[in-house]
């Protein structure tokens, strides 16, 4: 029973193994680290908040991010790319562009004019819902969802649920900060791919 699980194993250290490598070759994961800024006690007290905006305002690790994301899924033959509301709205369409695929927006409720799906869900710091129009996306198509941070997992897992909806071909999901202490993988289905650029432990 263990024997069989061994070639999974392996498979998945050589996947982790190689995609650190490439990861060097692509991007400076320090720098691209060292560019977040970490807010303490933003937005409620106990909160470490990761600020992105300091790695988009560098045109050198905004290009090394977008070209290391294409290079992990210019081959997937993704056909939408779906960005969670607000920061997976930055990343998200500048990768549709390079992979040739469609932007679709998660968006909080109120906000998208026409029919929606919606889902709820918790999150590190209080509770909420959001939504996707119900013909943003084919059956079948091939979807990587998108956002800024992994924490709990929550917000990803209620996009998951959402996009599944859609009775996609398969899901990818990108973040470009995993904080790995909250365990935020745990909250996804082994069915799909989780990605993210760099982790802290909180
Ligand atoms: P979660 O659902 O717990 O994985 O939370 C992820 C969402 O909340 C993402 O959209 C993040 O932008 C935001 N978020 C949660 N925790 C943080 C944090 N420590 N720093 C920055 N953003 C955060």
């Amino acid at each position: 029973m263990v024997y069989g699980l061994l070639p999974f194993l392996v498979q998945g250290i050589v996947y982790n193994l190689s995609l650190n490598l490439f990861y060097q070759e692509i991007m400076n994961i320090e720098k691209i680290k060292n560019a977040v800024r970490n807010i303490p006690d933003f937005p409620i007290p106990g909160i470490q908040f990761k600020d992105v905006t300091t790695l988009f305002k560098d045109a050198q690790i905004l290009r090394e991010l977008i070209d290391g994301l294409y290079e992990i899924y210019k081959d997937k033959g993704i056909t939408k790319v779906v960005g969670i509301e607000s920061r997976g709205f930055i990343m998200g369409p500048l990768l549709a562009v390079r992979l040739n695929a469609g932007f679709i927006p998660i968006r909080k409720p109120g906000k998208l004019p026409a029919a929606v799906y919606e889902e709820t869900y918790s999150k590190e710091y209080g509770a909420d819902a959001i939504q996707v129009h119900q013909d943003a996306i084919n059956s079948g198509e091939i979807v990587l969802l998108h956002d800024d941070l992994l924490a709990t997992g929550g917000t990803m897992a209620a996009a998951v649920n959402l996009i599944r909806k859609f009775n996609p071909q398969k899901i990818y999901v990108n973040f470009i900060i995993e904080l790995e202490d909250l365990k935020g993988r745990g909250a996804f289905d082994s069915d799909v791919q989780i990605d993210s650029i760099i982790k802290y432990a909180i």
